[in-house]
């Protein structure tokens, strides 16, 4: 997941863009061009010394080599993308401003995850046969925030732009949060002697696979359950970048139905992700991963800062869409959210009743255990396929002059093709015949006539 920082500031390097992610980006561009203008100065009388001295001193090769910077050569093209990274580095340095928004943001949903109702679901079974019990009060700690923070906002207390503004610090920040928890979290795991599935050490003796992976499975925290805690707050971060992206287009005076559109399908998502907020306590992340920095990364930094990118990206792009584009894309994303949500639901469904009806009718189910109606006989991961319809429906308001805003859906195919390879594996593994079976009547993996 390192690599996805490297990838994402390569991203932001592409075509220039520099531009488009942050809005201190404005300043930063500015800041960027003003170096440049310095530099191309600086460079201009510089290369003056430098044909002065040459022509005074003919033949001395040497020199001349070592470039108008005596830098070995280097080329102006070299030096001008060296004091870009340079101002995007800078720009990274967290300000003591976003280490607050962090800090009260992360104590906020402790808090609130502890104290207000919500319904409580038993978890997956562990090895050892315990169980544990997740407090699902996402949706009413997000709206209760989202209510709080637009009283500030009224009354001036908070700024509704602050995110936008400080994005690329607020990452940094995340990331480096990210690293020293889970260097405490690497720590904990090693000293702990607990003997239960949740918090019993798994140590390979390798140190970065062990902070990688994680070393326990359900690590707590003043009683929170942090791998549950983790991705609550990932989710809900997108979120409040995604308001304030659009805070800072309507004060920019941008607004436009590209950003109307995504911010709706992404605000429906995740709403609809916190009312079902319960399921998640049967995903492959909650049951079977450990929590070490790939997860605790990939909540926290991954989730809100990369799907969010078509949001930074409309602030800075006008994309004019013709109404057929728009009625294409609001399909595109109703059929998604109908696959995605329907075939979740139906496998649910199943594992608490078996017998429960599927579209009407008794469901078919192989060898007792598996589910072969529904969209779960279209496809046996007809659930990853609405999940990339909505992804794309996220992107396809950017229209398809740039690539940048395609990064979440091209990531998530990537990703639910591996994992589909992973869950076939694990799954042939665990039902043996009854999967083969299940292959047979299924053929199809994710999208059906093609994969
Ligand atoms: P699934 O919800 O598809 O769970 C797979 C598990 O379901 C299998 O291991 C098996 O577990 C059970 N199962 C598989 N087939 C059947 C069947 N026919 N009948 C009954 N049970 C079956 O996978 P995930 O947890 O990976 O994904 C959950 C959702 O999260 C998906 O919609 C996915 O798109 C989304 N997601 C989104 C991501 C993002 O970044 N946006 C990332 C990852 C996931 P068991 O042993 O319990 O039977």
């Amino acid at each position: 997941m390192q690599s996805g920082v490297v990838a994402f500031i390569f991203i932001v390097k592409i075509k220039g863009e520099t531009d488009w992610f942050c809005s201190s980006e404005l300043s930063l561009f500015k800041h960027c061009q003003t170096v440049r203008a310095a530099t191309n100065k600086q460079e201009l009388s510089r290369a003056e010394e430098v044909r002065e001295s040459s022509s005074l001193k003919k033949g001395n090769q040497a020199r001349e080599k070592g470039g108008i910077f005596g830098q070995g050569g280097r080329s102006k093209r070299d030096l001008l993308m060296d004091l870009d990274l340079g101002s995007l580095l800078h720009s990274l340095i967290p300000s003591w401003n976003s280490v607050a928004v962090l800090g009260v943001y992360v104590g906020y949903l402790a808090i609130a995850g502890s104290i207000l109702p919500g319904k409580v679901v038993s978890g997956a079974t562990l090895q050892d046969g315990s169980r544990l019990h997740y407090r699902c009060n996402g949706l009413l700690s997000m709206l209760l925030l989202v209510g709080l923070l637009g009283v500030g906002a009224q009354m001036e207390i908070v700024s509704a732009t602050v995110i936008s503004e400080r994005g690329l610090e607020l990452l940094s920040a995340t990331f480096i949060f990210s690293v020293a928890v889970t260097m405490m979290l690497y720590v904990a795991g090693r000293m702990s002697k607990d003997k239960g599935s949740s918090l019993r050490p798994h140590v390979t003796g390798n140190l970065i696979e062990d902070w990688w992976f994680g070393i326990q499975l359900n690590p707590q925290f003043l009683s929170i359950d942090l791998k549950f805690f983790f991705v609550r707050a990932g989710m809900m971060g997108w979120l409040f970048i995604n308001l304030s992206v659009l805070a800072k287009s309507i004060q920019d005076g941008t607004l436009n139905q590209s950003m109307i559109l995504y911010q709706s399908f992404c605000t429906l998502y995740i709403l609809d992700y916190f009312f079902y907020e319960e399921y998640m306590t049967s995903t492959w992340d909650i049951i079977a991963e450990r929590l070490g920095f790939m997860l605790v990364f990939g909540d926290l930094v991954w989730i809100p800062f990369t799907f969010s990118i078509q949001g930074w990206w409309l602030l800075r792009n006008n994309v004019e869409l013709t109404t057929a584009a728009v009625i294409a894309n609001c399909f595109v994303f109703l059929m998604g959210y109908m696959v995605f949500r329907g075939a979740n639901k139906q496998k649910h469904d199943f594992k608490k009743d078996p017998k429960a009806p599927i579209w009407g009718k008794a469901p078919r189910v192989i060898g007792g255990k598996l589910l072969a109606s529904g969209y779960w006989g279209i496809a046996r991961h007809c659930n990853y396929l609405g999940d990339l319809m909505l992804a794309l429906s996220f992107s396809l308001p950017c229209g398809i002059s740039s690539p940048v805003p395609y990064f979440y859906p091209i990531y998530l195919l990537i990703l639910l093709i591996w994992r589909e390879r992973r869950d076939e594996a694990r799954c042939a593994e665990k039902y043996r015949e009854v999967w083969a079976e299940y292959r047979r009547l299924v053929p199809w993996r994710i999208l059906p006539y093609l994969y």
